[in-house]
């Protein structure tokens, strides 16, 4: 397949990377599923995407300072979705007039900064837009409805990683911020957490990267490595867990990796009591 897109016409919508998706999307109304990242960039000045074995970083975009073109290398040793999703990424430093190659040969980024990038600095938040715009790319919010539309569940996070061909924490990622109810996902490995994804709407959290898993499901006993949304102890994860129902649904994979998601039900009124009390006289 070969596409014909308007750079200049994505370009021109600014350096948010939500803005920037959204306009390469309108030039491909017809996709509806698998979105074809790599022709996609090659449509887009991008002259060739090699895989090769990388070790110490997962990606990085060649080009010179102007952006005029650019040659994307992908990690070999890196599963196909997450290349994708690394192409993805870099193409949305290409295409931000505001991100500037870090070094003379242009972007070099690391499995960190596609994964949990953390901390304020300029490069860590052009790694966040990077990814903002992938994911945004990668699974078009308007065909997301039916995914996260009915109640909370990883089934349906799966869905997204096999409709849309991106790995299942990319699509984890993207659930809980897309989805109607307060979600987060907690990324662990042998029970300790690697890290968390929220939106900014989700209550405060105890438990946080490094620490011990909080309250969670144990492993279905016919064998299946997911487990119910089960009710399990606010406290062990919210920060102000009076009034608030946390249910847990943990996936149990391979290696000692898990992923559990949350989901919060708060009475509103009676947070604003808790932290805001009523003051009487004496
Ligand atoms: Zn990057």
């Amino acid at each position: 397949m070969t596409l014909a897109l308007d750079r200049i016409a994505i370009e021109s919508v600014g350096s948010d990377p939500v803005a920037l998706a959204r306009a390469l999307l309108d030039q491909l109304p017809g996709l509806d599923g698998r979105v074809p990242i790599d022709e996609i960039a090659l449509a887009l000045d991008i002259r060739s995407i090699e895989i090769r074995p990388l070790f110490s970083i997962e990606a990085c975009l060649q080009c010179d300072s102007l952006k005029s073109e650019g040659q994307i290398v992908v990690n070999a040793r890196s599963s196909p979705q997450r290349r994708r999703y690394s192409i993805g990424h870099e193409l949305g430093h290409f295409l931000n007039e505001r991100h500037r190659p870090t070094s003379p040969k242009g972007f070099t980024c690391i499995r960190q900064d596609m994964v949990a990038p953390r901390g304020e600095e300029r490069h860590v938040r052009e790694e966040r837009q990077a990814n903002a715009f992938a994911i945004e790319v990668l699974t078009p919010r308007r065909l997301l409805g039916r995914h996260v539309t009915p109640s909370a569940d990883l089934e349906h996070a799966s869905a997204i990683a096999e409709r849309f061909d991106i790995s299942r924490e990319a699509a984890v990622r993207r659930y809980v911020h897309c989805h109607r109810d307060c979600l987060a996902a907690v990324f662990t490995h042998d029970g300790k957490i690697r890290y968390v994804e929220k939106p900014e709407r989700f209550p405060s959290m105890v438990p946080w990267t490094g620490d011990q898993l909080g309250p969670h499901p144990a492993p279905p006993r016919d064998g299946s490595s997911l487990s119910g949304l089960d009710e399990v102890h606010a406290a062990g994860w919210l920060t102000y867990p009076d009034a608030a129902q946390v249910f847990a649904q943990t996936l149990y994979q391979q290696d000692g990796h898990a992923i559990t998601l949350l989901a919060v039900e708060q009475d509103y009124d009676a947070v604003d009591k808790v932290r805001d009390p009523p003051r009487f006289r004496r």
